[in-house]
């Protein structure tokens, strides 16, 4: 199987994400928690699967495997199914597909449906194993439209993977009132210890544009975090941030 089929968890629910996401994610008040089903339930927009199917199965190239993933944020933006992030993981010597994530923080309730987390455990359950070094003979390259934020950072060595493509800057989505949380001024040369190479800034300004398209459209800055965190070592925040 090439492609992601448009789930990031396989669970017996299909939860329509294609509705716009409400205007506020205010919690309601919960009085008795609804039953544990026993299941954690992320399912991507359904717009994924025949977006999927209308593009070519093996990306050749770098630019090629990032346009792809701009065109899946811009989507997502468009659509208004969550955040403006994107991510894709590759068969690094084939360059096949393997699996996509969009940002599901708000639609799906939880807050670690970033792009990245989903694509890369859509494609671990895919192929059947929580380290892709081992699934994939070659290795698998993670494409993602913006830096790693601290979560995603902390995933990508236990996920197996072992080269990160990306297009925006932290301070990119920081500048959109998103939080990145705390991360080493040296995480790339981090990677590089533990044998994961990063390309940074390719396609940036596109990808820039779908964060500030992002804004334009009104998109949920969500999370209104207070916190004392003042965002990456190498800038100062302006205003308290929102994780994303
Ligand atoms: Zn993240």
């Amino acid at each position: 199987m090439g492609r992601s089929n448009g789930k990031a968890f396989l669970t017996g629910e299909t939860r329509n994400l294609d509705a716009k996401i409400p205007e506020t994610s205010t919690p309601r008040e919960v009085s008795a928690p609804p039953a544990w089903t026993g299941a954690i339930q992320i399912a991507l927009p359904r717009w994924i699967a025949p977006f999927l199917s209308a593009r070519p199965a093996i990306f050749p190239d770098d630019d090629r495997r990032m346009a792809l993933v701009l065109e899946l944020t811009r989507e997502q933006v468009r659509v208004g199914s969550g955040g403006p992030f994107g991510a894709a993981v590759f068969a690094s010597e084939s360059g096949r597909l393997l699996a996509v994530g969009v940002n599901l923080v708000v639609a799906s309730r939880c807050s670690i449906a970033h792009a990245e987390m989903l694509a890369i455990a859509s494609a671990q359950q895919m192929l059947g194993h929580y380290d892709l070094r081992q699934a994939v003979p070659g290795g698998c390259v993670l494409f993602s439209s913006a830096e790693p934020c601290a979560m995603c950072l902390g995933a990508l060595p236990w996920s197996g993977i072992d080269r990160l493509v990306c297009a925006a800057r932290d301070a990119d989505v920081r500048a959109i009132g998103f939080d990145e949380g705390h991360k080493p001024p040296d995480w790339v040369e981090g990677y590089a210890r533990r044998g994961i190479g990063v390309t940074r800034d390719l396609r940036r300004e596109e990808a820039i544009a779908a964060l500030r398209e992002y804004v334009v459209k009104d998109g949920e800055i969500y999370g209104a975090a207070v916190t004392s965190e003042a965002g990456s070592d190498d800038r100062d925040a302006i205003e308290p941030p929102a994780p994303r």
